[in-house]
């Protein structure tokens, strides 16, 4: 776990890319485990992991902090207790839906 791109005074992530390139960018992580890594190099980005994070929940979509994949950023329920948000599934394993 980290906490990059969560900083304060973290540069605007768009500065760095077009919303058109991030929208790919999107289109290629969604529904995948791939690392921010893997999609800097596959588009040739110049920006750090923590910006591209950030530019990418402009394009509602965020990583569960539990199994690594992408999802739109409605799936996901942002946990306090672990500084992330997780999907569905993720959150039944951690014990975090609440008792119906
Ligand atoms: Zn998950």
């Amino acid at each position: 776990m980290n906490d990059i791109g969560r900083k304060d005074g973290a540069p605007a992530a768009l500065e760095y890319i077009s919303r058109e390139k991030i929208n790919e960018v999107a289109e290629y992580l969604q529904g995948t485990a791939k690392s921010l890594g893997d999609a800097l190099e596959t588009f040739s980005l110049e920006m750090d992991e923590g910006a591209l994070q950030q530019a990418l929940l402009e394009a509602d979509v965020e990583i569960c902090g539990q199994c690594d994949w992408w999802h739109e950023v409605c799936e996901l329920e942002y946990s306090e207790e672990h500084g992330c948000g997780h999907c569905q599934p993720c959150r039944e394993e951690l014990g975090l839906e609440s008792e119906e």
